[in-house]
């Protein structure tokens, strides 16, 4: 896409934010335009559709923040496009979703902002969104969902579980990758959660999830989840150790759950003909977070090429938390600071790819942290920040 239609779609979709009401008035608005000419549509949707509001302002204000980036932004719309075949949509709802957007936005952006030329570029950069959408949905051969069901779930911490499913067929998922899922006490929740594990021929799959509070699924899955209970599992998505560049050496750097995309990879790592140099580092607030710290400790030892390095910013736990809670023997230090600073500061990262894993605002500061390092932006990769 020019810059010039890449400038005009930035600077309206920023008016809408300055508009009064801002992005929730637009998402309010696209949404009323979408359920009242397609009925039909809503049930896709949850009842309360808050957080679908946050999600679809965060979804769009990424995209459009990497219009100018196609190699980024466009593999990741060919994923969501493959992701959406779980919804059962057609082409004539992303021409409804395309149709709605265009008349929210040209009810939200002043008229003085809203030209003929303004209009085109929505419409061609939405074309491009759509199509790529469409022809990797079109061009999959794979199911839409996968179903997997729960044969083990087991709490780690009171606020943590660890689920593992038997996938009813195999899925073709890269380590490092996660997929939406839906259970079945809260459907139409679809929710992102992360590979622990790299594929195995025996179809079963790992995810940690730690329950947010007053959140409609996580609570959900971590106090509810019965053994036989049935997922439903959309395409793997995202590109986290998906392009790594050989003969580079490898940081990883983890918050609380954020581990098991890196475990997943760190797991399939030995079978590499050329295996990378790796240092992980992986944080919690208290010691008791360090849940798979045994893992990736045994893992340690038998693997010359990986450095497992604890960080934590409380070195005692909690009073509440009873138990063994000790770093396993022989293991690298627990160090105590905030992870992106220990990291920062432990050594020269440059010449490195670097995956960061966490919560938005701890892969933001890790990632800002390192480059004030001197390390390269281009260096460092996760997932999108929605
Ligand atoms: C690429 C990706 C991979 C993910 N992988 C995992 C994973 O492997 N394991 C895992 O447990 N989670 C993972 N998540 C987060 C997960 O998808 C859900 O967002 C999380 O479980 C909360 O869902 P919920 O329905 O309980 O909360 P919601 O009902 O969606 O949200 C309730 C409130 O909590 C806030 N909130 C949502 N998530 C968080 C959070 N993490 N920390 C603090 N506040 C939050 C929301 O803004 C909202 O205000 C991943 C997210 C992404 C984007």
């Amino acid at each position: 896409m020019d810059s010039l239609t890449t400038s005009l779609v930035r600077s309206s979709f920023k008016s809408v934010g300055a508009s009064p009401g801002g992005e929730n008035a637009f998402a309010r608005a696209f949404y009323a335009v979408l359920f009242a000419s397609n009925p039909e549509i809503r049930q896709h949707f949850p009842a309360a559709m808050d957080d679908q509001r946050d999600r679809l302002m965060h979804a769009i204000g990424y995209v459009i923040d990497q219009l100018d980036t196609p190699g980024e932004v466009l593999p990741l719309l060919a994923q969501l496009g493959r992701d959406h075949r779980k919804y059962g949509v057609t082409d004539d709802h992303y021409n409804a979703v395309a149709d709605a957007l265009i008349t929210a936005l040209a009810n939200l952006t002043g008229t003085e902002l809203w030209t003929d030329e303004t209009e085109r570029a929505w419409r061609d950069a939405i074309a491009l969104i759509v199509a790529t959408m469409t022809d990797a949905a079109n061009a999959e051969q794979g199911p839409p969902t996968w179903v997997g069901t729960v044969i083990n779930h087991h709490r780690v911490l009171d606020d943590l579980a660890i689920v593992r499913l038997q996938l009813d067929q195999t899925m073709p998922y890269v380590p490092g990758q996660y997929v939406s899922v839906q259970v079945p006490t809260r459907p139409r929740m679809w929710r992102y959660l992360s590979f622990a594990t790299p594929p195995r021929p025996d179809r079963i799959v790992e995810f940690h999830v730690r329950r947010v509070s007053g959140g409609w699924v996580s609570p959900a899955i971590t106090t509810d989840t019965r053994i036989g209970d049935t997922w439903l599992i959309g395409s793997p998505l995202g590109g986290l150790g998906v392009s790594r560049r050989p003969g580079r050496r490898r940081l990883m750097i983890a918050e609380g759950t954020g581990i098991a995309p890196l475990r997943a990879q760190l797991l399939d790592m030995p079978r590499l003909d050329d295996t990378p140099r790796t240092h992980v580092f992986v944080g919690g607030t208290y010691p008791c977070d360090l849940y798979d710290l045994d893992i990736l400790w045994g893992l340690s030892r038998t693997c010359p090429w990986l450095t497992v390095v604890p960080v934590i910013e409380n070195s005692d736990n909690p009073w509440w938390v009873s138990g063994n809670t000790q770093n396993p023997a022989g293991m690298h230090d627990l160090l105590t600071g905030q992870l992106g600073r220990v990291v920062a500061t432990y050594g020269d990262w440059t010449d490195h790819d670097i995956q960061v894993v966490g919560s938005p605002s701890m892969v933001r500061a890790t990632k800002y942290q390192l480059m004030a390092a001197g390390v390269d932006s281009a260096d460092i990769c996760h997932d999108p920040l929605y």
